[in-house]
């Protein structure tokens, strides 16, 4: 994969990786975390995921966006160098992160966006999908990746109805103060976009491994026909 700028914030690189050598009708798969600097679960998981699975990273067509909130990272907070919440700004083209994110994914073919995140005050992993595909994808990735921490039994997640740690959407919710980066991805032409939390008070090294799961769990129900 080549390493690649996306853009250059208060004197830090924003990274993306994508795979080489890649024909124009390509359909390509996205994922993504990093974007809240304080769900150390998911970046870890991302890592742990592309370190134990050499093979499926370099015959599939990836952009990887490992840490689009570098600064927050080392900082260990939601927000970004600015103060802002990244995850509702992704509407804006002229934002200094977004911008050039929106301008970069409206050039491909999409086929499905993994965004990782955690979540605090969550019981167990959910996912949000995102979707006006028949199917719903995220049973059976969850019944693949809840070994070590169970699903989120909570009715409803974050004001929106939830089953069995599910959130199924098939249009863009009104009622936002801002746009997360899986909506607008969505709205970008990406036909499935998928967003996991895992529970950040949970034992780390549990939630590493569920996550580095779900993104395996995910991309192979996402390849099937
Ligand atoms: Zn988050």
């Amino acid at each position: 994969m080549r390493v690649r700028v996306l853009t250059e914030v208060a004197g830090e690189k924003i990274l993306y990786l994508e795979s080489t050598k890649r024909p124009a009708d390509t359909l390509w798969d996205y994922l993504s975390t990093g974007v809240h600097g304080d769900e150390a679960g998911s970046a870890w998981g991302l890592l742990a995921w592309a370190e134990g699975n050499l093979v499926a990273l370099k015959q599939g067509s990836f952009v990887i966006f490992p840490c689009l909130n570098p600064l927050g990272l080392r900082d260990n907070t939601r927000v970004d160098h600015r103060g802002l919440d990244i995850n509702r700004r992704f509407h804006l083209d002229d934002d200094a992160i977004s911008g050039p994110w929106r301008k970069m994914i409206s050039s491909r073919i999409w086929r499905v966006g993994l965004c990782l995140h955690e979540d605090y005050d969550s019981q167990g992993c959910n996912v949000y999908e995102l979707g006006d595909h028949r199917r719903t994808l995220s049973s059976q990735i969850l019944a693949d990746c809840t070994q070590l921490i169970a699903v989120d039994p909570r009715r409803s997640i974050d004001g929106r109805p939830a089953r069995a740690g599910i959130i199924r959407r098939s249009t863009i919710p009104a009622d936002l103060p801002g746009m997360p980066e899986a909506i607008v991805l969505f709205q970008l032409g990406c036909p499935i976009t998928l967003t996991f939390e895992t529970p950040s008070e949970f034992d780390l090294e549990a939630r590493i491994q569920t996550q580095a799961a779900f993104v395996k769990a995910a991309l192979h129900h996402a390849a099937l026909p």
